[in-house]
């Protein structure tokens, strides 16, 4: 029962927490954040469990936001959580001054799941993290410092990712940023051909994520391998949200079938338990870039026992119940049914597309999104934007999500879309980001 668990944290009534939280919000997390999320009627989190988030009130939604793809297993999957659970009684953190037994087994579980000779990892705490250690791995092995990254790219916010991501309203108050880097439009291998003769790396998402669930052409990964091959470039996969049978594949760069130089992970790696990121490069280019300097790049709390844990249970569990096959045969049934709502409404939603469980929405007009996202959180389910795509809202359900969880889904999206119809009717088509 709710009141056994305290799911009000100690506050009298939901009400209060929900005041409690606001008040806490906006004046010591982030004033501006507080009063976007009020206004879009924001409940308050405050237990999940498998596909399902129960906010102060008691009511359920099904989480298909998905924590922007950390929640591959769902919330608290119990063996992970098991897991995780049994590491706290023994050791939480690294000492570091002493070899960890289950970073070992992490980073060699890693390297059997990843493709081809990926095998040499560095485990951190963010995506954002595993980006940074990529760049630097990529100049250190290389010698060189320019890095080539997409157009509509995320890599994360520390500055090093923040260079290579493309959307100018997270970067403009931040110049200069690295330097020597460059951005080419998603999906053309002619334009990676004319910058890469100089460079360290091309960094690039086999999906990209959050500037709109764009999927690139088939063999354009093939082609940046090739190209990568003949300059000498490293080629960093960033699989920080396709990775770990998102896409229906284990790693979305197996759709291509090529095997990255590196690779970097974070998001589902421990199963959305505790905060994990990771590169996994090839051993040589590895060696070449760090092999001669232990502690050039460190993390306090990087590869700590208990994320490690974690993470070694998520890779199981992701093994042993077939969620990457589920993946697949899931985001056929969500992709058809969004793309049916899409012959529907033409005015409203432009087209959808995804690959596994990572869907896209796009609309024809950004003011439709701030009408369906809260009719769909009204109707009981969670839906966000993608961050450098504001008119594409995205769909990322766990990847045990059941086919009733998502025929609900789609009838709160149908729902929504036909609402924002009525009410809005036809909004001119968008350009805006
Ligand atoms: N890379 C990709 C592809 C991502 O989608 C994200 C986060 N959305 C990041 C990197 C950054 O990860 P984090 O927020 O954990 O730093």
């Amino acid at each position: 029962m709710i009141e056994e668990r305290d799911d009000l944290y100690g506050a009298e009534s939901a009400q209060a927490l929900a005041a409690e939280v606001y008040e806490n919000y906006k004046q010591f997390v982030n004033p501006p954040l507080a009063r976007v999320m009020k206004i879009s009627g924001s409940p308050v989190e405050v237990r999940a469990e498998g596909c399902t988030i129960w906010d102060q009130s008691g009511k359920a939604y099904l989480d298909f936001a998905g924590g922007y793809g950390v929640f591959t297993l769902g919330h608290r999957h119990p063996r992970v959580v098991a897991a995780a659970r049994e590491q706290l009684e023994r050791m939480a953190l690294s000492g570091k001054t002493m070899f960890n037994v289950v970073l070992g087994r992490a980073a060699r579980r890693l390297a059997e799941l990843a493709p081809g000779d990926l095998q040499i990892s560095f485990w951190c705490n963010s995506g954002t993290e595993a980006i940074e250690g990529a760049i630097k791995l990529a100049r250190a092995a290389t010698g060189r410092a320019k890095i080539v990254s997409t157009v509509d790219a995320y890599h994360g916010k520390t500055l090093g990712a923040l260079s290579v991501s493309g959307r100018e309203p997270f970067q403009s108050k931040f110049r200069p940023l690295l330097a020597d880097s460059v951005a080419i439009p998603y999906g053309d291998a002619h334009a990676l051909e004319r910058e890469l003769s100089d460079a360290a790396a091309f960094v690039v998402e086999p999906v990209q994520a959050e500037g709109g669930v764009n999927i690139p052409p088939h063999g354009y990964l093939q082609a940046v391998r090739e190209l990568c091959d003949r300059f000498g470039a490293l080629f960093i996969a960033d699989e920080v949200q396709t990775g770990l049978g998102r896409c229906g594949y284990r790693f979305a760069c197996d759709r291509d079938g090529v095997v990255p130089d590196v690779m970097t992970l974070a998001k589902g790696l421990s199963g959305g338990v505790i905060p994990v990121g990771a590169l996994i490069a090839r051993a040589a280019v590895w060696l070449r870039a760090f092999g001669d300097a232990p502690l050039v790049h460190t993390s306090t709390f990087g590869g700590s026992e208990i994320a490690c844990a974690a993470a070694l249970a998520a890779m199981d569990v992701l093994e042993e119940e077939g969620l990457v096959a589920r993946a697949r045969e899931r985001g056929e049934q969500l992709l058809g049914g969004a793309q049916a709502i899409a012959t529907e409404y033409p005015t409203v939603v432009r087209e959808a597309r995804g690959l596994g469980l990572l869907v896209g929405v796009e609309l024809t007009h950004e003011g439709y999104g701030g009408f369906i996202i809260p009719e769909m959180l009204r109707a009981g389910v969670t839906a966000a934007w993608t961050l450098n795509q504001q008119r594409v809202i995205r769909l990322e359900p766990p990847l045990i999500v059941s086919g009733a969880e998502i025929d609900r889904a789609l009838s709160a999206l149908g729902q929504g879309v036909a609402a924002a119809y009525e009410k809005l009717g036809t909004l001119p088509t968008d350009s805006a980001r």
